[in-house]
């Protein structure tokens, strides 16, 4: 068996109703797939996290690497692609690109053997995964705390049972912001806060005080990922659980995480961390340091596939007869792409999302939609 083909699809989306973060506003989606090709025509998809066109050219700057290879050995592939990238790429968008071909590669392993990635990354412990909404983003308009309190209220009669929000727009609104969505979904509901390393670590310190009382699940990437000594201060001195790593690259990266005692959950994204193969690797770490750990997946229904599988074989630490399922992030904000590129779509069942069983991730592109939004590249 021969890898015969490497291919990328840059597909984009103008969004209806644009939104942003405490960093950059967004007006459209883009992301750049991978799909792999053995002889025998068994195809992978994978998929990369950060700017498309990048992503793109790492992925055809690494695919010679690969191109007549056998898929099997995607652990010897990675090998290869990280030592051909290390010179000038110990993090950052060629990491991205080598997930991106490694999680084609292990949707395409699956395929071959006939078993879904889960039975492949060592078995389920768990056939659904509880899922957490993120959205929360803001938007442009009057009576934020109210729009983001209706749209917390919205994923909970949808079933979800622990939501995200934004915050990092300033101290005195995210207060007001959380204050609202807290009333609205209740004290039943986990409550999530994500700043996208907006603050100061003081700044981070005055609003975790505040929000301390509103029983808050986590506070996500509180101050900037070069901070290590002010993620472990903050850490010290909140009793929030601090969360982060979406940032961070392959093992190395999350050791410097682990190291300085930074978070109590880790978020490799498995599109940009290293793909499946690193992160599985980056879980034995955590694991390790005693360190709780979930995947941060903001793409299409192929990094969500790559997550789910991820997501049911993870442990809880330290573990315990009652212990809480880890929870898998769900994206929620606008994104077509997302909701209409993969087949069979996820459904949310009482806060749950079944893990796929069919070989490989479980997922196919659609290739009409495909084709439709690769032509509005350029609208
Ligand atoms: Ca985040």
């Amino acid at each position: 068996m021969r890898i015969a083909n490497v291919e990328t699809f840059v597909v984009e989306q103008r969004l209806q109703r644009p939104f942003f973060f405490s960093q950059w506003k967004y007006d459209r989606r883009a992301v750049c797939l991978v799909r792999v090709t053995a002889d025998d025509g068994t195809y992978g998809w994978g998929e990369g996290y950060g700017p498309a066109q990048v992503v793109e050219a790492g992925v055809h700057f690494l695919a010679p690497l690969i191109l007549g290879k056998d898929p099997l050995h995607q652990a010897a592939l990675w090998q290869k692609m990280y030592r051909r990238s290390l010179d000038y790429a110990r993090r950052g968008i060629l990491v991205a690109a080598i997930s991106a071909i490694d999680i084609a590669l292990w949707d395409l392993k699956g395929k071959l053997l006939g078993q879904p990635v889960s039975i492949l990354l060592g078995g389920r412990r768990r056939d659904h995964a509880r899922v957490y909404a993120t959205g929360m983003y803001f938007t442009e308009g009057p009576d934020l705390p109210q729009r983001l309190a209706a749209e917390a209220a919205m994923y909970v009669r949808q079933g979800f049972t622990a939501v995200k929000m934004k915050v990092g727009l300033g101290i005195e609104q995210d207060i007001e912001n959380v204050r609202a969505v807290r009333e609205a979904i209740g004290p039943d509901v986990k409550l999530m806060v994500d700043a996208n390393h907006a603050y100061t670590l003081w700044e981070a310190l005055a609003l975790a005080r505040a929000l301390e009382p509103l029983d808050i699940g986590w506070f996500e990437e509180p101050v900037s990922p070069e901070d290590y000594e002010g993620y472990a201060e903050l850490r010290r001195r909140t009793g929030i659980p601090i969360a982060g790593g979406e940032c961070e690259y392959l093992c190395a990266g999350f050791r410097r995480l682990f190291e300085r005692r930074c978070v109590d959950i880790a978020q490799p994204d498995i599109c940009a961390a290293g793909g499946l193969t690193e992160v599985a690797r980056i879980v034995a770490l955590a694991r390790a340091f005693e360190t709780n750990l979930t995947p941060h997946c903001w793409g299409t229904g192929i990094a969500f596939a790559a997550a789910l599988h991820l997501a049911s074989t993870l442990d809880v630490l330290p573990g315990r007869m009652l212990a809480p399922e880890p929870l898998l992030e769900m994206d929620r904000s606008e994104n077509p792409l997302r909701d209409e590129l993969t087949v069979p779509r996820f459904e949310v069942r009482d806060g749950l999302v079944a893990v796929p069983t069919a070989p490989g991730l479980g997922v196919d592109v659609d290739i009409d939609v495909l084709r439709r939004f690769t032509a509005q590249r350029d609208d």
